[in-house]
This record gives C-alpha cells, sequence and structure tokens, in this order.
C-alpha cells in the first residue's frame, strides 16, 4: 500500500478547498441571481428595519409626503433638506421635523448600504446637497427637471429622433426626493431595506441626483417602470440608435434589478 507524499496530500486539500469554494461561489451566484429576478421578495439574508425605526420612518414619510403637497409635486424633485427643512418650520400644515425625525432621515442617508445590499456608488456625499437653479430647466408638460447641458440635450436628441411617443418620466431627484421614494418602497416591503434597495437605489446613490433620467412611451403608465418596456417599440428604437448603455443591466452585481427605461448619462 502506498501512501502519498505529505506535499501531495497538501496539494489534495488546498485542491478540494478551491473547488468547494468554486462551488460556493457557483451557489451564491444562483441564489443571487434568483434574489434578483425576484426582486419583490424577500429572502433569508434581508435586512429590516427595527420596530422603533420603522415607527420614526412612517411619521417622516407622512410629513415629507405633506412638504410635497404644499411644494407641488415639480419643486419636490429638486428640493434640498435644508429647504424642506424651512418649510416644515414655517408651515403649520407640514409641522416643524421633530429631532427623532431629522436624525432618522440623516441616518439613512449616512447608512453603508452595502450592509443590507445595494453595492451601487455613493454619487452624492453630502445630505444637504443643493441643485441650483441656473445649473436645472423644467421640462414642459413632464413635471420634471433636467441638468441643462449634457442631460438635456440628450433627452432632446431621443425626443427628435423617436418622436412624440416617448415621455420624461423621472428627471432630477434630490436627496429629498430620493429618500421619499426609498422611504416609500420600505414601507412597500414592510420594513426590508434589502427588498426597498433592490428596486430603487437608496438616497445619495441615484444618478438621477446627477444627471441621469427615465423615459417612458406615453399612455404606458406604470408598465414604464417594469419589464415590460423593454418588449415596446420604443425601446427597441432607442437600442437599434445606440442610447441603451444601461446604468443597470441584467444581471448586473450592484444589487439592483433591471431598469431598461432607465437612460445613463454620466
Ligand atoms: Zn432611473
Amino acid at each position: 500500500m502506498t501512501t502519498p507524499a505529505p506535499d501531495s496530500e497538501a496539494l489534495l486539500r488546498a485542491f478540494r478547498h478551491q473547488s468547494m469554494s468554486l462551488l460556493a461561489d457557483t451557489v451564491n451566484m444562483n441564489s443571487y441571481l434568483q434574489k434578483m429576478e425576484n426582486f419583490e421578495n424577500s429572502h433569508y439574508e434581508d435586512v429590516f428595519l427595527d420596530a422603533d425605526s420603522y415607527k420614526t420612518l412612517i411619521s417622516s414619510f407622512k410629513r415629507l409626503g405633506r412638504v410635497q403637497n404644499l411644494v407641488g409635486h415639480g419643486n419636490f424633485n429638486v428640493l434640498s433638506f435644508d429647504e424642506m427643512l424651512n418649510y416644515s418650520k414655517r408651515y403649520s400644515s407640514v409641522g416643524a421635523f421633530p429631532k427623532v425625525e431629522s436624525d432618522f432621515l440623516e441616518h439613512v442617508f449616512s447608512f453603508n448600504a452595502k450592509e443590507y445590499g445595494f453595492f451601487g456608488d455613493k454619487v452624492i456625499s453630502e445630505l444637504t446637497a443643493v441643485i441650483p437653479a441656473r445649473e436645472r430647466k423644467k421640462m414642459s408638460r413632464t413635471g420634471h427637471f433636467l441638468y441643462r447641458g449634457e442631460s438635456d440635450a440628450l433627452y432632446k436628441k431621443v425626443e427628435r429622433d423617436l418622436g412624440p411617443s416617448i415621455v420624461l418620466t423621472s428627471g432630477i431627484r434630490s436627496v429629498v426626493k430620493q429618500t421619499h421614494l426609498f422611504l416609500a418602497k420600505t414601507i412597500q416591503s414592510k420594513g426590508n431595506l434589502s427588498r426597498a434597495s433592490r428596486s430603487l437605489a437608496p438616497p445619495g446613490h441615484s444618478y438621477h441626483g446627477i444627471g441621469d433620467f427615465d423615459v417612458g412611451k406615453v399612455g404606458y403608465g406604470s408598465k414604464n417602470f417594469t419589464s415590460e418596456f423593454a418588449k415596446t417599440k420604443e425601446f427597441q428604437r432607442l437600442v437599434d440608435l445606440g442610447y441603451v448603455d444601461m446604468r443597470y443591466p441584467l444581471h448586473n452585481l450592484l444589487g439592483v434589478r433591471y431598469e431598461p427605461w432607465h437612460i445613463k448619462v454620466v
């Protein structure tokens, strides 16, 4: 009977170890892709808010909604954090943000999103970032703003090339606007931050803050924000004309669902 020399035993062990970790990687990748395809479902690794924070989330969300009603949906898209606090103090219909709520909003902004599974970049580092009026342009009939320059020019080109059946469905989103959307998603997901961030970038992480925008088909409603949009003639035209350089392609590894409606500018 022959016994393997000690170094070949070590080699064999190393080889086994490597194959096991490759196998584990494959299993992890399959489980990740499955999770992303079923982004609206909960997953065993998901991170949830605790009960107290969830209560604060609800009251902050409602107050943000009252600010939005006060300033209008269009202006709310570009509202800064400080402007939001000022409105809340000045208008009793909103009511000043108590410290527990403003601290909570700050925490949502500064929290490391990788901890709940979002791996996209943080593109805005300051909670109080301002979008100067001279740098933005209100797009007629849409209620949305675009940055003057590259974004505005690209959208005009898309409009020219695709004609009247294409529409801007979301333009600039300030930290406040993104926070409001993210809190709405977190309510929909019953406090599941991971599930919320699979379909919406957390505050500070959205490229809508720095130039990207969304387009849709006129009359297509909320289907514009589903994979259904990828089945439209309009989407095919965008692809054919080379507009589609996706921020969040199918099977991306950033923890975000497929977003065919999102136009990358920056
Ligand atoms: Zn988008």
